[in-house]
């Protein structure tokens, strides 16, 4: 049975589901941190993760009118801070 991303609303596809992408899930990471969603945990997010997924936001925003190809790779490893864990 197909998910939808709950970000963007693309059929989700493995193995980010239920997100459509990495891109995607970082962005849903993003907003939990940021306090869209309650968050009902005692641990505190780090502060360098906390930077990355800033870093990984902005460059998102620019990526939109900037060129994708390059920053794509790049960022794969820096968008993902929870597969640090
Ligand atoms: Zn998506």
């Amino acid at each position: 049975m197909p998910v939808k991303c709950p970000t963007c609303g693309t059929l989700s596809v493995q193995p980010y589901s239920p997100f459509c992408s990495e891109r995607c899930a970082s962005v849903d990471l993003g907003n939990w941190f940021s306090g869209k969603y309650a968050v009902p945990t005692d641990a505190e997010p780090d502060e360098e993760e906390l930077d990355a997924i800033i870093d990984a936001m902005e460059t998102e925003n620019a990526d939109i009118s900037g060129d994708d190809k390059a920053t794509d790779s790049q960022q794969g490893a820096e968008i993902m801070p929870f597969q640090r864990k």
